[in-house]
């Protein structure tokens, strides 16, 4: 699934889930978390789209760790937050959007966990790394 899927699916089960006789959406604490959704994902995609262009230019360093770290934060928030859109829904396996919240979760892990993005991040940025760790004389 894609990303604008996941708000695709979020917003139509906001347009079409009735409790206490209106749309879940009505609601502005379901609006105001898909608007949420829908700002991570612009502010990744950006991101994506920053790296991508810095590899052209040989300066991707940087603006590659940062992409994988926003956007799979992204992710995963998106994903949590689809899932309470979606209620129980989106907790039972018998529906996707399950499956897809612990495929969102892997992402905060493979390909450098976001810890490990953080530490490049921070050593691109000139942050020296401690002289106690251990190892270090
Ligand atoms: C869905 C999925 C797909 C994967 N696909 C692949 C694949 O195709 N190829 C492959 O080689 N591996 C793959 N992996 C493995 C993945 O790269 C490792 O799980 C990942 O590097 C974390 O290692 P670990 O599980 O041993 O956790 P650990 O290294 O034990 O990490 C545990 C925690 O400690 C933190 N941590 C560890 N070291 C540091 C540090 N130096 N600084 C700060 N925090 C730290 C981590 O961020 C994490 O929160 C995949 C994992 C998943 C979940």
């Amino acid at each position: 699934m894609r990303w604008n899927d996941w708000s695709t699916i979020a917003i139509e089960r906001a347009n079409s889930r009735i409790q206490f006789s209106q749309t879940i959406g009505s609601f502005q604490a379901v609006s105001h978390r898909l608007v949420d959704m829908e700002m991570r994902l612009d502010a990744a995609r950006l991101q994506v789209y920053r790296a991508t262009a810095a590899f052209g230019a040989g300066r991707a360093a940087l603006p590659a760790a940062m992409a994988k770290l926003a956007a799979s934060e992204a992710l995963a928030a998106i994903g949590i937050d689809a899932a309470r859109i979606h209620g129980a829904r989106g907790y039972i396996t018998e529906f996707e959007v399950e499956r897809e919240v612990r495929d969102a979760l892997g992402s905060l892990v493979y390909a450098g966990t976001s810890d490990v993005q953080k530490n490049t991040i921070a050593a691109l940025m000139g942050i020296a790394p401690s002289r106690n760790r251990p190892g270090s004389s």
